[in-house]
């Protein structure tokens, strides 16, 4: 049965955070972005109130949240500050390869370590060289006795510089490709880990990025979370199940862009008239709304396929590509209907565009999201209809005159080419519209020929 309503549960999770966002985020966003800074205590206050490890499960001290839960409180806090969300809701990515991962013992260490205490923990693919084919990574793991050296840089890295704990994903070969793919974690302080300087960005300026550079770091095997050749696969599934809170933190970003430009429209006054009276910047609005609904509801249907443990691919890629891209055009219209003022620092439709436009590039970027969603449909997806050429005969005969076994008396014959039926005995020796020969025929009612 189908419920879209939340539980008495849900709804507490979704105000505490909504509470958390619009009295501690909300006033120091623009504040932070100003000054390209992330604001660290603000994610130790997240900690504190349980904002930002309700998904954490409960057999390793967590609140063991589900994925729907979790996409509540990030659309609240997104809706506040995309930028410092993906500073606060970094560790559920970096955690999350741990959660899926076989490895107890690493799950027991290290997800204890988030529940406990305040620490951040980082995940990283991404290199100088690579980001979307997750195969070339080049970063190399060479196995030593019980442990593995990591040396190479990872680059894009949120939270980079200042994580306490990285999940890393390596090769022991980069010629072998997906097969070579290991993951481990790492910790900041081992000898040989460097972090790079903040890398300056269009928007999300108040959320850390940086290279990670790893010079003949000693990584024990008891680390490991994939082993090589596993690795990869460990990297798209963390992918499924993150990709649902990319589409919450649109979900909230938009949502904001909409109510600011709602509160505009209805306040200024063009042509003796307010905006909001003008049938133009109505459907506007209704376009905004549309889009924020129909991208919630995709994100939910993601999540509530993680929470029960149906396969979230398909459906994550399509929340995440929808939600993205939506949200980048809400916001554009929002900025239209303030105008100049829009387009100035003084409100903050400016930074919801500029923070949200990274989020149909980051977790994979919209084109690989369409390469999934592609590649399912066409070689995964059972159609229900028949194929073309095995369409039922409806141009020459009605249903109702047909003989038995729903076919014509007479021999029918279609052109594959262009679908042309012929009744006959036999095939037309070519077809009198795309003049394939008669070996281009599929008969498709009567007797069998002897
Ligand atoms: C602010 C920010 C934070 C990030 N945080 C992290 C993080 O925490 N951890 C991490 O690992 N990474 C992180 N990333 C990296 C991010 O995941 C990558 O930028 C993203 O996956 C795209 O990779 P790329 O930048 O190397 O682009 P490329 O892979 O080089 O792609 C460039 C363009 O080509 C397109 N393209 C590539 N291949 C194809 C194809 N086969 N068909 C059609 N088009 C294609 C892409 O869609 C894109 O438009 C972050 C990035 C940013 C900007």
């Amino acid at each position: 049965m189908l419920n879209f309503d939340l539980s008495e549960r849900q709804q507490q999770i979704k105000q505490q955070a909504r509470k958390f966002a619009l009295n501690r985020v909300l006033p120091v966003a623009a504040y932070y972005d100003e000054r390209d800074e992330t604001p660290v205590e603000i994610l130790k206050e997240a900690h504190q109130a349980g904002v930002s490890t309700g998904m954490i499960p409960e057999a390793y001290g967590g609140q063991g949240h589900g994925l729907v839960d979790g996409c509540l409180v990030v659309e609240e806090i997104a809706a506040a500050c995309p930028g410092i969300a993906t500073s606060l809701f970094d560790n559920s990515l970096g955690m999350e390869p741990l959660i899926l991962c076989d490895n107890e013992a690493a799950k027991k260490k290290y997800l204890s370590k988030f529940v406990n205490a305040f620490n951040l923990i980082s995940f990283a693919t991404s290199e100088p060289t690579m980001g979307s084919d997750v195969s070339g990574i080049r970063c190399q793991a060479t196995e030593d006795g019980d442990d593995y050296i990591l040396n190479g840089t990872k680059y894009w890295v949120t939270n980079g510089g200042i994580a306490d704990y990285f999940t890393i994903f390596a090769t022991v070969d980069p010629e072998k490709k997906h097969e070579g793919i290991c993951a481990f974690v790492v910790e900041k302080q081992w000898d040989g880990v460097e972090v790079g300087r903040a890398i300056p960005k269009l928007g999300q300026r108040n959320s850390n990025t940086a290279g990670v550079h790893f010079n003949n770091v000693r990584v024990p095997k008891e680390n490991m979370l994939a082993a090589p050749g596993d690795g990869f696969v460990l990297a798209m599934r963390t992918f499924s199940h993150t990709r649902p809170s990319i589409g919450a933190f649109a979900v909230g970003a938009a949502r904001s862009a909409m109510e600011f430009a709602m509160d505009y429209a209805k306040k200024r006054r063009a042509f003796g008239s307010r905006l909001s009276n003008f049938q133009a910047i109505q459907f506007k609005i209704a376009e905004m709304y549309q889009k924020i609904e129909t991208s919630r509801l995709l994100v939910w249907k993601a999540a509530w396929d993680a929470d029960n443990e149906i396969d979230p691919t398909i459906s994550a890629s399509i929340s995440k590509m929808y939600a993205t891209e939506s949200a980048t055009q809400v916001a554009n219209e929002a900025l239209q209907i303030l105008g100049g003022y829009g387009y100035t620092r003084f409100y903050p439709i400016e930074k919801l565009l500029r923070d949200m436009r990274v989020y149909p590039i980051y977790e994979g970027t919209s084109e690989i999201q369409r390469m999934i969603i592609g590649g399912h449909v066409l070689t995964n997806y059972e159609p229900v209809m028949p194929a073309l050429e095995d369409l039922p005969l409806h141009h020459e005969h009605h249903p109702d005159e047909l003989g038995v076994e729903g076919r014509p008396e007479t021999n029918a014959w279609r052109c594959r080419l262009c679908g042309f039926v012929h009744y006959g005995e036999a095939p037309p020796e070519q077809c009198p519209y795309c003049f394939f020969p008669d070996s281009a025929f599929k008969q498709v009612a009567g007797s069998q020929p002897e």
